[in-house]
């Protein structure tokens, strides 16, 4: 198993908080709020499995901080969700709608479950059961779940219904990354990918890396890493390696997006696929490649694998992907690094754009949304990388100290209540 080799995400979000608050002399009460979750929901979900016993999952939802505005964030499903990683991705949820500057909070929640090995009934009573136990907690201005790991827009349908069903009438802004045909907003489900990709393009300007044929390897290949990988291609890239859970595949001469998704979504893996031959996750860091992309699950790069990456641009797809030494590492061999609240801001920007929309009843052409969303990660890239050059600092740093910088002031604002 190659991700959370013991690394506890959020003591690496406190770790970044107290490294970053000291280089930009963050208010020290503000520090201290930020590394404490305002509030921590814990539920045991009692669901019938398909043979008649009842099985109980532990769900999870942590609201990190409201400041900005409403608590927002993804509902992950994966064997290994646990508290601290709950935590640390509702954190990062805080920082990513600051650096893209929407008007919200950060939030994330969790069940502890497998969900390859769950019926899709049993997933159905599952989200069902567990949005019905947070349905007082979540709200269209309260908290505004998402999909992450192992969770889809047919999940997030399943929550919208939930709810409405409590509420008595339907309440499609309760959750985003819905179906189209539910309020969900055309390029929702691309767009994770796209900025991933937006962000190598601004990227490869900076370094001077022409993106034709430049070489591309992504491990992930779900929602995110498989959009990044087909936006990647259209942009003249040549995708070599893939990994996934399952295992992965390399092609020197490149592998075709799109078939690839074809296959793994049949097989449940890019493992096996006829076209190239196997690759380990832990292969694919030490690829001689121009842009890795890590797209699966946090501490995968570290410092026992960061001297050996080759790559020139890293975009973080993944949460947390890097810890905090491995960051140091890549700094230092001047690999530019695009940090997770940047890179992957894609996503939670075009949930934004399909909570707007449901609010107003409104249904945006495809075009607008990929214009909307190219304005905002461009904006947001060239403000974190205008402050990493007047600071000599990396990209996360910067993305950091843009972040901090606007929680502050919104919290300096607020004041403190009572
Ligand atoms: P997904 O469930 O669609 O895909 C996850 C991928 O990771 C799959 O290919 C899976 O096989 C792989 N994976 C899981 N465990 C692995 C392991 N132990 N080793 C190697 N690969 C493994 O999830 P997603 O939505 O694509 O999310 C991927 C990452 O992107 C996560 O870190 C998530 O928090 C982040 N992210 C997602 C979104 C979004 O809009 N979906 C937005 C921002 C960030």
């Amino acid at each position: 198993m190659l991700v959370s080799q013991g690394e506890n995400p959020f003591e690496t979000v406190k770790r970044q908080l107290d490294q970053l608050a000291e280089i930009i002399g963050l208010d020290r009460d503000v520090l201290e709020q930020l590394k404490h979750p305002r509030r921590i929901i814990i539920v045991s979900v009692p669901i019938r499995m398909d043979n008649g016993r009842v099985q109980v999952y532990t769900g999870y939802r942590v609201q990190y901080n409201p400041w900005r505005g409403p608590y927002k964030g993804g509902v992950r499903y994966h064997p290994e969700v646990n508290l601290d990683e709950v935590k640390a991705l509702a954190a990062w949820m805080t920082f990513k709608t600051a650096v893209v500057d929407i008007p919200y909070g950060g939030a994330k929640g969790g069940v502890a479950c497998d969900p390859k090995r769950l019926s899709s009934e049993e997933l159905e009573r599952l989200t069902r059961r567990y949005t019905a136990m947070l349905a007082e907690d979540i709200g269209p201005f309260r908290d505004v779940p998402a999909p992450d790991v192992g969770t889809d827009a047919q999940t997030m349908a399943w929550i919208m219904d939930t709810y409405s069903s409590l509420k008595g009438y339907s309440i499609p802004e309760v959750v985003t990354g819905k179906p189209v045909s539910l309020g969900g907003s055309y390029g929702r489900e691309a767009a994770t990918g796209m900025g991933v990709a937006l962000c190598v393009r601004e990227a490869a300007k900076m370094v001077g890396l022409d993106l034709k044929n430049a070489i591309v390897a992504v491990q992930g290949y779900g929602k995110v890493g498989s959009w990044a990988a087909r936006i990647l291609g259209e942009m003249g890239c040549k995708v070599i390696a893939v990994t996934d859970v399952g295992g992965g595949v390399y092609n020197p001469n490149g592998l075709h997006p799109e078939k690839l998704k074809e296959y793994e979504q049949k097989n449940g893996s890019v493992a096996g696929y006829a076209e190239g031959s196997p690759i380990t996750n832990e292969e694919l860091f030490e690829l001689e490649c121009d842009i890795l992309i890590p797209a699966a699950l946090e501490n995968v790069i570290t410092e026992k694998n960061a001297s050996n990456i080759e790559a020139k641009i890293i975009s973080e797809g993944a949460n947390g992907p890097t810890t905090p030494e491995a960051d140091k590492i890549l700094y230092e061999k001047k690999v530019f690094v695009i940090p997770d609240i940047l890179a992957n801001a894609g996503g939670v920007t075009v949930s934004y754009f399909e909570w707007v929309q449901n609010l107003n009843r409104d249904r945006w052409s495809l075009e607008t949304v990929n214009q909307r969303l190219e304005e905002k990660m461009v904006k947001a890239f060239h403000e974190v990388f205008d402050l990493s050059q007047k600071h000599q600092a990396s990209m996360r740093t910067a993305a950091y100290m843009l972040a901090l910088e606007r929680l502050s002031e919104a919290q300096l604002k607020l004041g403190l209540f009572p």
